[in-house]
């Protein structure tokens, strides 16, 4: 499916209720009553269909990348909440019981209580989830563990706001469209099960063992895992999974990684982690033989889409490299005749992972390498200072380099300031690809 196909169906999803009850042409009330309630139509549908988007679906996110799935979500939210917010104060009918003669109630706003209390509760919680969910860095909660509480909340929020809207509505009255929201509150629900409880489930046919942990740079490890099960993860290189080392098969303890190996040397699977927090620094205490699961492939870093691109130009800021590595890797090892050249930033020489591998691949491939460093040792005779538009220009202004796909990975600013010298320069925006390691 197509990412435009996709944003129909997205549209599709969060309208529908909407035309459903435009459809019925029910004898209209003011204005202020019809807006009040689309408002809080829209509201609720958003907030079911964001259990599409948690970035664990392949159909979403191999179109349009993870990290813009997740940035849609918590835009979505905010969206929602707004709505959500403003849906009762536009009510103008008076809120007493309908006379005897209104059976649509098109006079007056349903007030009792039987109806009401689930949309406040839905009300007040749904400004409490978005509320933790910008306040995640100060909140002091682990991650895992806010990610529980914003799961179970969600669901919650999106069980409560369609029993109101199912209590409350003069539209959802209707069958066929309470009916949709009962299927929209399934989707949901469903979707949250699957991720959580039902795919993990299934991967218990597919257990990985740790092999190595190597220590590669400062703070910096390489994992190494080979699978326990006949087969072979079917992933493309650049891609990401989701590892859990060590805990039950369903477990919250599981977090993101680009793959650094290439999917041509074999089975095995290789990640580049560095040190964050409080899972991240343990890594180098994982011991070789412990059990292991993946939940992948994610990612849409993917040059195979990219035959006709004359050459593949890297950026990589820190760990970032991870992807890249797996790219770099695989382009050598299937004897892939493009030129390829590999910009990679870091603070000081000690953070510099795959060193000589890098080094090797520029002697026998001709990668060009380009190491920057902001705190460069005496005697550096390469890049200093942070990657900028004018070390870009300078390494990528070429003409010829215009042809070439650009992938990208690393801290935010770095990749927005690259992406934006790109465009500068006259690089087509579907010849960069580019990933972030952080949802926030
Ligand atoms: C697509 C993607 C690919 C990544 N690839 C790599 C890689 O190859 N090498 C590498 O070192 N790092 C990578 N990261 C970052 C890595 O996932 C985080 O550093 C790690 O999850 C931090 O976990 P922690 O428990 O040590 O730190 P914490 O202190 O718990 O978290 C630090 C921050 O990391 C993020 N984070 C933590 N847990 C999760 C989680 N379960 N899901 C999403 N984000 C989380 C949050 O922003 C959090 O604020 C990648 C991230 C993403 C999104």
């Amino acid at each position: 499916m197509s990412a435009g196909l996709l944003i129909l169906f997205y549209l599709g999803l969060s309208l529908g209720p909407l035309i459903l009850a435009w459809a019925q042409e029910l004898d209209p009330r003011t204005p202020w009553d019809e807006l009040a309630t689309g408002l809080g139509f829209l509201a609720l549908a958003i907030i079911l269909v964001e259990f599409l988007l948690l970035g664990r679906f392949r159909l979403v996110t191999g179109r349009v990348g993870s990290d813009v799935v997740m940035r849609s979500h918590q835009l979505l939210a905010r969206a929602a909440l707004v709505l959500a917010v403003l849906h009762p104060f536009f009510y103008i009918s008076p809120r007493t019981p309908a006379p005897a003669w209104d059976v649509t109630r098109q006079s007056v706003v349903d007030q009792s209580w039987h109806a009401l209390w689930p949309g406040i509760v839905a009300w007040l919680l749904l400004g409490g989830l978005v509320a933790m969910a910008l306040a995640k860095e100060v909140s002091g909660l682990r991650y895992q563990h806010w990610r529980l509480l914003h799961g179970l909340g969600a669901a919650v929020i999106a069980g409560f706001g369609v029993l109101h809207a199912l209590r409350a509505g003069r539209y959802s009255a209707d069958p066929a469209l309470a009916a949709v929201w009962l299927a929209l509150l399934a989707l949901a629900l469903g979707a949250l099960a699957y991720v959580y409880l039902i795919a993990p489930l299934l991967r218990l046919r597919r257990p990985w063992r740790v092999r190595e942990v190597r220590h590669e740079a400062d703070r910096t490890w390489v994992l190494t895992l080979t699978p326990d099960f006949r087969g072979r993860l079917p992933y493309r290189a650049g891609q990401f999974a989701w590892l859990n080392v060590g805990k039950p098969v369903v477990s919250l303890d599981e977090n993101p990684f680009s793959i650094a190996s290439a999917p041509s040397a074999g089975p095995e699977i290789e990640f580049l982690i560095k040190e964050q927090g409080d899972s991240t620094c343990r890594t180098g205490q994982i011991a070789p033989g412990t059990r292991a699961w993946l939940e992948a492939p994610h990612g849409h870093l993917i040059i195979d889409k990219h035959p006709d691109a004359a050459g593949i130009a890297l950026v990589a800021g820190g760990v970032g490299l991870a992807p890249l590595m797996g790219i770099l890797r695989e382009l050598h090892a299937t004897g892939d005749q493009r030129p390829t050249a590999l910009i990679y930033g870091n603070r000081h020489a000690g953070q510099i992972a795959y060193g000589p591998e890098l080094e090797r691949l520029a002697r026998e491939h001709g990668t060009e390498l380009v190491h920057v460093l902001s705190e460069p040792p005496p005697g550096w005779t390469g890049e200093t200072g942070l990657i900028t538009p004018d070390l870009l220009r300078r390494h990528f202004g070429p003409p010829d380099r215009h042809g070439w796909l650009y992938v990208l990975c690393g801290p935010p600013p770095m990749l927005t300031m690259v992406e934006d010298t790109l465009i500068d320069m006259g690089i087509p925006a579907h010849r960069i690809l580019s990933e972030q390691f952080v949802y926030d």
